[in-house]
């Protein structure tokens, strides 16, 4: 056991009003380390007094916040920034812990994550109203954007220190205060931000952070009277029962929901390059990525030679606990996602495809599921056409463009899509008519602080990053006023 492998995992606790709140009589969950089953802490459950203080700080807190210049919001979320890359090794060995990446993929998720932070802080300076010119010399138009209020956020387990991180710096840089929800799976990532936020000087309240039962407590956050928005990333059938009860309160909602991207690699493409980069993608996180290319389609003269590269490159992978250096890949996050992956596999195995590698979880401890290329999967197939979130790469072969645009549309999906091919003219033409929030070709350019990330369809209404990340936040004001 190495030195990292050694230190102890950091206690954990809710935020609330400023104070770190622990156990204390409160009902608790265990915290399991998805590759050897063992229990890595103690997670306290919010109770509904918990709950009441959460809204009122973030309630009291906000009156203050969304007078708080940009400049000092933005001070405090660059100081977050700072503190997130000073202490990255340290918050990446606990996220590998609890949640079961690599540790380098740990790494890169907490320095992305202060990327998102910086970003936020220079943009947050710039959400600009505007001046209309008016009908009369002694009018003054003008459109004014505030914060929306006090929003309460749930954030997913298989990036839970980038998706909490950029749901608090969305909320706070735009002046709203927020309660929030991370995932209970892999908390660690969420109570070292609270730390930071807290070290970084937010004033009390601005941010709360509680655990519990996710249906309970999105249940009563949404129904508050006090909460304005509602911010989720999860699966489309949660993101949809949240949305229609957010709708029922008249509340704005951001949902970054589920996707089943497709790839379409033509016969032009580079098929080396290709195969090289989508069998990284795939393997990224043991494949439970929203935006994680997952229906294959390849072009019926390159079918051979594509699914030959990628499946080398793919089943290369080493599994193993995400601390051990030689680990390419760690264990999904939780048994339940094993046992959805066997039942893909039986399911288009029934239906005619071929397992060219994988297939079967892997008899040892932890949930640790291999690489599994699937050949000539048909589009009936459960793996083809529901989001499979873990390292499964179905390939169907295509003859004509505007019959794999139709395969790929075909789905309620619409996250992430992915092209390759050297000709411009079918880049612009397959991009123009993907049904989808975001288009990659002949490389990954998805994610990005800068970018926006989002879904059309059932993946999801709004974005996260980019300058439309504040659109949810805020509210718009006509203010028209006779100067004379
Ligand atoms: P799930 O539907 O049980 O849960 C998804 C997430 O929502 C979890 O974090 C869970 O804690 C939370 N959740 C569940 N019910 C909730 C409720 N009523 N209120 C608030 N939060 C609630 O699925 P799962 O097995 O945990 O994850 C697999 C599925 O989740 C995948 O199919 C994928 O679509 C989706 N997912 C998507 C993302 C993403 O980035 N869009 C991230 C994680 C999971």
């Amino acid at each position: 056991m190495n030195v990292i492998q050694s230190a102890p995992y950091s206690a954990l606790s809710m935020y609330i009003g400023g104070e770190f709140v622990s156990e204390n009589g409160r009902k608790t969950e265990p915290v399991f380390n998805p590759a050897d089953d063992t229990v890595l802490g103690n997670l306290p459950h919010a109770t509904t007094q918990d709950l009441d203080r959460a809204l009122d700080a973030a309630s009291r807190a906000f009156d203050k916040w969304r007078w708080t210049s940009p400049l000092e919001r933005s001070r405090i979320l660059r100081r977050v920034a700072e503190l997130i890359r000073e202490r990255a090794n340290v918050i990446a060995r606990d996220l590998t812990r609890d949640q079961g990446k690599p540790l380098s993929e740990s790494v890169n998720e907490v320095y992305s994550a202060a990327d998102h932070a910086e970003w936020h802080a220079e943009e947050g300076r710039r959400i600009y109203g505007r001046v209309i010119p008016s009908r009369s010399p002694s009018v003054r138009q003008a459109v004014v954007r505030q914060p929306v209020g006090v929003c309460v956020a749930f954030a997913p387990w298989n990036f839970p220190f980038n998706q909490t991180l950029r749901k608090i710096s969305a909320a706070l840089a735009a002046g709203c205060t927020l309660v929030i929800k991370p995932a209970e799976d892999a908390p660690s990532a969420a109570v070292a931000l609270a730390k930071l936020f807290h070290e970084a000087g937010l004033p009390h309240g601005c941010l709360n952070i509680v655990w519990g039962v996710p249906a309970e407590i999105s249940d009563y956050l949404i129904r508050s009277p006090i909460v304005r928005k509602i911010s989720f990333t999860g699966s489309i059938p949660v993101g949809k029962q949240l949305a229609a009860l957010a709708g029922a309160h008249m509340k704005r909602v951001t949902m970054e929901l589920g996707g089943h991207s497709p790839v379409i690699v033509f016969g032009d493409a580079d098929v080396g390059r290709a195969a090289a980069l989508l069998a990284k993608l795939k393997a990224l996180n043991a494949g439970q990525v929203c935006m994680a290319p997952s229906r294959f389609y390849v072009h019926k003269t390159i079918l051979d030679e594509f699914t030959e590269a990628f499946t080398k490159a793919f089943s290369t992978q080493v599994l193993g606990d995400g601390l051990d250096q030689t680990t390419t890949m760690g264990p999904l996050a939780h048994k339940r996602r094993v046992d959805a992956m066997e039942l893909l596999v039986a399911d288009a195995r029934n239906r005619g495809a071929s397992i060219v590698t994988g297939g079967e979880k892997l008899p040892r401890s932890g949930n640790f599921f291999p690489p599994t290329v699937l050949f000539e999967a048909t589009d009936d197939s459960k793996v083809m056409r529901d989001e499979p979130f873990g390292p499964i790469a179905p390939i169907a072969s295509f003859s004509d463009v505007d019959e794999v645009v139709s395969r790929a549309n075909a789905l309620p999906y619409g996250l992430a899509s992915y092209i390759f091919t050297r000709s411009l003219q079918t880049s612009h033409y397959v991009s123009a008519r993907l049904e989808a929030g975001m288009v990659s070709v002949n490389h990954f350019g998805i994610a990005l602080p800068e970018t926006p990330l989002g879904g059309v369809k059932d993946s999801g209404i709004g974005s996260e990053g980019g300058s439309e990340t504040f659109d949810a936040y805020v509210t718009t004001k006509f203010i028209s006023e006779e100067t004379a």
